[in-house]
């Protein structure tokens, strides 16, 4: 009987058939996949530390829910939304954004019972942009909002929030924050018409997308990235000039607050935000550490959306962040977040091989989190042990053959030069099982 070709070929067949990951999306894994978890973590604490409440929000909404919101003249909208139909008909888009959602979901679910309702989550979102590194088509943000709050206090605390983030994080020394007011709604209409009539006289100069802007969004051309523009946007007129006695007070009351909770800023007179719903505070935490890809942090009020949506007029402010991007920041592959000492258990035959297990089983179970327990389904002794020191643990726990239980573990070392495990290590031994209590340190 021959078979021996025919696995070969099937094989072969089956690499070749092998399905490529989709552009712009990525596997992460390993040192970045650290830094990923770390961040989310990170940001777990602090909205804790704020009392935001968790949510999880649904990947898709149906399309309306942010075309609606978003305008249709946005970038989001107009190019970047993944959007089809499903078999029931209906026109669904993975969620580009979280907050066009969340305000969706404050409505159909009475969430204004909680207002002001302090909302937080993470997760993926889906833009089809051209992918580069900090760029993704599917990427990854933690969110914060607080909807139903028209006051200038809850502006300053979700600033007060993420700027405690970028500290805790240990990125805030590279990241300045960027502010600025698009004033109310008769603010922003001043401006806009201005806008208008300023590049109007220079509409031929101007990138073939700021001309499209002109006539759809022109607040949008401040937020060009094109050098054709640049020289334009420099000089072009400020919302300073048209902010209403109401609007200038209401962004006082914010500077005020950040100065007061030590939060450093900077004006930043011709930062838009993207999308349209945004009213008085826009924000932008930067750095220049990450390429072009600047923007770590961006959010503002957006007084309008819950309105597009079909509700009562609500006030809100929120705030998104890149995951990948700030664990660009954080990451390495010598970072090491967590300090918690991580013991290998080892058998050191195969016949331990079992008491091995036993015992770390019983040690995870006992210690409390204190100690991470790393254990291996096959091999022994030093070979193995060569394994668990590629893998980065700090100390190894060998299991020997011995009548005398006292004999049968043995504690080594790995960090910090030397074979004697420091104090804090062997604190260890205190949580083995019973007859190996006075185990040694010995290597
Ligand atoms: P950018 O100007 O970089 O396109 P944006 O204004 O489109 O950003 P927001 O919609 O405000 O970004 O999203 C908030 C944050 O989400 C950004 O500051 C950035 O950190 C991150 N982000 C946005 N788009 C992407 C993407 N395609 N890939 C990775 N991170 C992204
Ligand atoms: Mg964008």
């Amino acid at each position: 009987m021959r078979i021996s070709g025919v696995g070969t070929n099937r094989a072969r067949r089956m690499a070749q058939e092998t399905p490529q990951a989709i552009r712009g999306t990525q596997d992460i894994f390993g040192a970045e996949a650290e830094a990923f978890a770390h961040v989310v973590e990170t940001f777990e604490r602090v909205r804790k530390l704020y009392r935001f409440r968790r949510a999880e929000m649904p990947v898709f909404e149906k399309t309306a829910v942010f075309s609606r919101s978003l305008g249709e003249t946005t970038d989001v909208v107009s190019k970047e939304m993944y959007s089809f139909e499903d078999r029931g008909g209906d026109s669904l888009t993975l969620r580009p954004e979280f907050t066009a959602g969340i305000a969706r979901a404050y409505l159909t679910n009475g969430w204004q019972q909680h207002a002001p309702l302090k909302l937080a989550t993470h997760g993926p979102l889906f833009r089809y942009e051209r992918p580069q590194k900090g760029r993704y088509r599917q990427f990854h943000q933690i969110d914060a909002e607080v909807i139903g709050a028209a006051e200038p206090q809850a502006d300053v605390e979700l600033l007060a929030m993420a700027d405690q983030l970028l500290t805790e994080l240990g990125v805030a020394d590279g990241v300045t924050l960027l502010l600025n007011t698009l004033g109310d709604a008769p603010s922003r209409d001043a401006w806009r018409s201005a806008l208008v009539e300023y590049f109007q006289d220079h509409r031929a100069s101007l990138s073939e997308d700021s001309q499209e802007r002109l006539d759809k969004n022109p607040l949008r051309i401040l937020d060009s990235k094109d050098p054709r523009d640049k020289p334009f946007t420099a000089d072009a007129p400020k919302i300073d000039d048209f902010l209403s006695g109401e609007a200038q007070d209401f962004f006082g009351k914010v500077t005020q607050g950040l100065d007061a909770a030590g939060v450093e800023w900077k004006r930043a007179p011709a930062l838009v935000r993207g999308l349209d719903y945004y009213r008085h505070t826009a924000f932008e935490f930067v750095t220049d550490r990450l390429g072009a890809q600047g923007t770590v942090l961006g959010g503002g009020r957006y007084d309008g959306l819950i309105e597009t949506l079909g509700g009562a007029h609500t006030p809100a402010v929120g705030w998104a962040a890149g995951i990948e991007r700030l664990a660009i920041l954080v990451g390495g592959e010598d970072v090491d977040f967590d300090p918690t000492p991580v013991f290998a258990v080892v058998p050191d035959q195969q016949s331990m091989r079992e008491e091995a297990d036993r015992i770390a089983f019983h040690l995870r179970s006992t210690s409390n989190n204190k100690f991470y327990v790393w254990s291996a389904y096959r091999g022994h002794g030093k070979k193995l042990a060569e394994k668990a020191k590629r893998d980065g643990v700090d100390a190894i726990i060998f299991v020997r053959e011995s009548d005398d239980p006292r004999k049968v573990i043995h504690v080594q070392n790995l960090k910090a030069g030397g074979d004697e495990p420091s104090s804090d290590l062997l604190e260890i031994v205190s949580y083995l099982p019973a007859p190996y209590l006075s185990a040694s340190g010995d290597g």
